[in-house]
């Protein structure tokens, strides 16, 4: 039976240059000198090392711990010694460097003692720990991590979707991996659908794949996935969002601000199904991914490369031709300029696109925007692209979150279309990361206040504390030393009352005074010009005939 299918809205159609690099099955790359492995290469912390230099690991062993939920682990591509754990430069754009795990390889490729998991008699929450463990996260671009994904949503989960629809120029990697690898993304996405406890899985797949779609077809055959469908959606660029996607596969239209899990619908990406039954079948980490080298090379391909794997070092394998001027992070619409050729392969990484300046020729000079509404009529998000421009341009961040900022895909369409050439994703990508590190700064001005006033607190709580417990103690010396100077308990001390006691107090008291006068009397008067000071009483005077005023405290 033919599933209907939605159209999104907006969209463009580029040149999907897949042909080429679809030709050959996916080859290794042999092991480089050195595998720089960076310890953040996820959305989230950043995790710890687990490692030191040199130390010696294996294969598969983890070395960098998950720092809290929003986090995963990362492993040791290969068997070996830990060079060094210093700052390298990262796969962004930005030339930032990041920590990481420097290992040489020692040739062996010793795997760590992998063992599958019983995960149909393993808890969802110790299988999500497995996951987060295992350093899995999403292998679609997104790199978040999937143990925080694979729970259901407060109202259940109806539909898991899985994400082949690849559908930005020159990248292959995900078509080639359901041509060869389908009865292991079929089981992944069986375990994940176990996870989710989703009634159905389905996995949408570009029509330009037919390959693709009849291996998953016959993979879930031969798996007897009565719940489980692949479906050819139209070839639509960006049918790979996952706003998209869900639109096409179940009509559903994830408004603004809203999750697809709010809906009933989580997604995930090819690579992270295959990745996910590694983990379980296998016992096996995320410690590679495949990976298309396109663009300004001879030999357009896939290769599955370790973590870690210097770019450049993946990319020779395809030829690099001599005009070569950049290395591209993922597609033309949404990939990102390297800052160097060396640069790590890590988890984000579907494509190496190699450019020149024959091959993506420099942009027309930017012209002032006419009010075209193209970008919103191309705009898949339903976005008013021009109106998130001006806000940017203007630096007016919290009018640009008003017009949904932030739902924003980066897709490229709008820039792809505007006539006055204007850079569009550009001023988006700057606004987003003002606000992000606005908000950092908040954050941490939030955090110093806050410890700020913990600590006022706390030295307040500690003199208040000191303050009560030498009250006490200055109480209880008084107490004793009226206990001393009390006349001696009666034959019945526990009868007497407290007004008794009181009374014969005082009487003891007036009967020393007494005492006193009549011995101060019976003494000679001294001249008042001798000089001779008053006498003071002695202690034991002062003991034995106390003021008024020091007998009535302990009464
Ligand atoms: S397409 Fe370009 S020129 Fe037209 S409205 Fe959008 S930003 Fe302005
Ligand atoms: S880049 Fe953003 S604003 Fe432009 S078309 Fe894509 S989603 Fe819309």
């Amino acid at each position: 039976m033919l599933r209907k299918l939605f159209k999104f809205n907006g969209g463009v159609k580029p040149a999907t240059n897949k042909a080429d690099s679809t030709r050959d099955p996916i080859k290794p790359v042999p092991m480089p000198p050195q595998l720089v492995v960076p310890l953040h290469q996820h959305v989230g912390g950043t995790p710890h090392p687990l490692v030191a230099a040199g130390e010696q690991v294996l294969k598969g062993q983890r070395i960098g711990a998950a720092d809290g939920n929003v986090s995963s682990a990362v492993h040791a591509p290969t068997s070996g010694r830990v060079l060094a754990i210093e700052h390298r430069v990262m796969a962004h754009t930005s030339g930032l460097t990041t920590l990481s795990v420097v290992i040489e390889p020692d040739g062996e490729d010793r795997w760590i003692d992998a063992q599958p998991l019983p995960w149909r008699s393993m808890g969802a929450d110790e299988l999500r720990d497995e996951m987060r463990d295992a350093g899995v996260v999403g292998l679609g671009g997104a790199v978040f991590p999937s143990h925080l994904k694979l729970k259901p949503g407060k109202s259940g989960t109806d539909t898991l979707v899985i994400n082949g629809a690849e559908c930005e120029p020159f990248i292959t990697c995900d078509d080639l991996l359901m041509r060869e690898r389908a009865k292991q993304i079929v089981r992944g996405a069986e375990i994940m659908q176990h996870m989710l406890q989703a009634r159905r899985v389905l996995i949408g797949i570009e029509d330009n794949k037919p390959e693709a779609v009849a291996a998953m077809n016959q993979a879930i055959a031969a798996r007897g996935a009565s719940t489980m469908e692949a479906v050819a959606i139209p070839t639509r660029y960006p049918a790979g969002g996952a706003k998209q996607l869900i639109r096409v596969l179940t009509g559903i239209e994830v408004p603004h601000g809203h999750r697809s899990t709010d809906y009933g619908v989580q997604c995930f990406n090819t690579g992270t199904a295959y990745a996910i039954a590694d983990v379980v079948d296998r016992g096996r980490p995320l410690i590679s991914r495949i990976v298309t080298v396109a663009g300004n090379v001879e030999r357009p391909g896939n290769y599955e490369v370790l973590f870690g794997t210097p770019m450049d070092h993946v990319a020779a394998l395809a030829g690099v031709k001599a005009d070569t001027d950049r290395f591209i992070m993922g597609g033309p619409m949404m990939g990102f300029r390297m800052p160097a050729y060396d640069v790590p392969v890590v988890k984000a990484t579907n494509c190496i696109l190699v450019g020149s300046e024959a091959l993506f020729p420099a942009p027309a000079p930017e012209m002032a925007c006419i009010r075209c509404g193209e970008c919103a009529r191309a705009c898949p998000a339903d976005l008013q692209p021009f109106e998130l421009y001006w806000h940017s341009r203007a630096k007016n961040f919290g009018k640009a979150q008003e017009y949904h900022l932030f739902d924003c895909i980066e897709c490229g369409c709008c820039a792809y279309v505007c006539p006055s050439h204007i850079p569009l994703v550009d001023y988006y990508r700057f606004s987003k990361s003002e606000i992000w590190a606005r908000e950092r700064q908040k954050d941490a001005a939030d955090l110093a206040r806050e410890r700020f006033e913990l600590r006022n607190e706390r030295i307040e709580r500690e003199k208040r504390e000191k303050a009560e417990k030498l009250a006490a103690k200055t109480a209880a010396g008084r107490a004793a030393a009226t206990a001393d100077n009390a006349p001696a308990p009666s034959a019945e001390p526990a009868a007497a009352s407290s007004d008794d006691s009181k009374k014969a107090l005082i009487a003891a008291a007036m009967a020393r005074a007494k005492a006193q006068r009549e011995s101060a009397a019976a003494q000679p008067t001294l001249a008042p010009n001798n000089n001779i000071a008053p006498a003071t009483p002695t202690a034991t005077s002062a003991e034995e005939a106390p003021s008024a005023s020091s007998t009535e405290k302990p009464l």
